[in-house]
């Protein structure tokens, strides 16, 4: 008889349905209200960022929309690693943009800048490393690569909460990193997203259009 394998269960318990009961017991708000609030700052704190470097969404795919709209321009490309879940690719065209797919080095899994150089067209804005199953390996090579063609970073950093990349935690350095809070991720709120980044003008365009959408 084969025995199923179960790839990954939620760690949730008494004190995460402690922190909901409060919200509908005590906050009585739904919205995003003084849990929302202190979330951010809470992982703001641990990543060691200002607090209004951290822009909470809904979902990770919601972050990565959300950064990609405020990032690049609609009708500009991004490169993206072939290997990931479909919502980079989402991502990217909600926000009206065009993922270039790249091929990945098989030893890591992340982008193969070799084939991401070949795919630069006059119109790429930006490239979207993926952190898959939590490697941010060869990071400083992107912004290396991202450097020298005049690229955003985006990083989908959606596996890598609490990564650190040559000793830095995934979030603190660099360009824009997104990451998930879904149920199978490194932490979860159960649904949940955010967008970690020093360009305040990114981040001021995100955290207006999470609430309004903004064209
Ligand atoms: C899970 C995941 C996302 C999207 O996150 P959600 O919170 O499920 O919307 C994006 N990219 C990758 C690589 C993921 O694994």
């Amino acid at each position: 008889m084969s025995t199923p394998l179960r790839l990954s269960r939620s760690i949730v318990g008494q004190a995460e349905a402690e922190a909901v009961s409060r919200v509908i017991i005590e906050d009585g708000y739904l919205g995003m209200g003084s849990e929302v609030k202190r979330f951010e700052e809470d992982i703001a704190a641990f990543l060691g960022v200002p607090a209004n470097h951290v822009i909470t969404a809904n979902t990770g795919t919601a972050a990565l929309h959300l950064a990609v709209q405020a990032a690049v321009e609609p009708g500009r490309e991004v490169l993206v690693q072939s290997l990931t879940f479909v919502a980079s690719f989402q991502a990217i065209s909600a926000a009206g943009a065009v993922p270039v797919a790249c091929e990945v080095r098989p030893e890591t899994c992340t982008i193969d800048l070799d084939d991401a150089a070949r795919r630069l067209t006059d119109k790429t804005a930006a490239i979207m490393p993926v952190h898959y199953a939590s490697n941010p390996a060869y990071l400083d090579d992107v912004y290396a690569f991202a450097q020298r063609h005049g690229l955003r970073v985006i990083e989908d950093a959606a596996h890598a909460f609490g990564c650190r990349h040559d000793g830095r935690l995934v979030g603190t350095f660099g360009d824009i990193a997104c990451f998930s809070f879904d149920g199978i991720k490194n932490i979860t709120s159960g649904e949940g997203g955010c967008i970690v980044t020093a360009d305040q003008t990114v981040a001021q365009l995100c955290r207006d259009a999470r609430l309004l959408s903004v064209a």
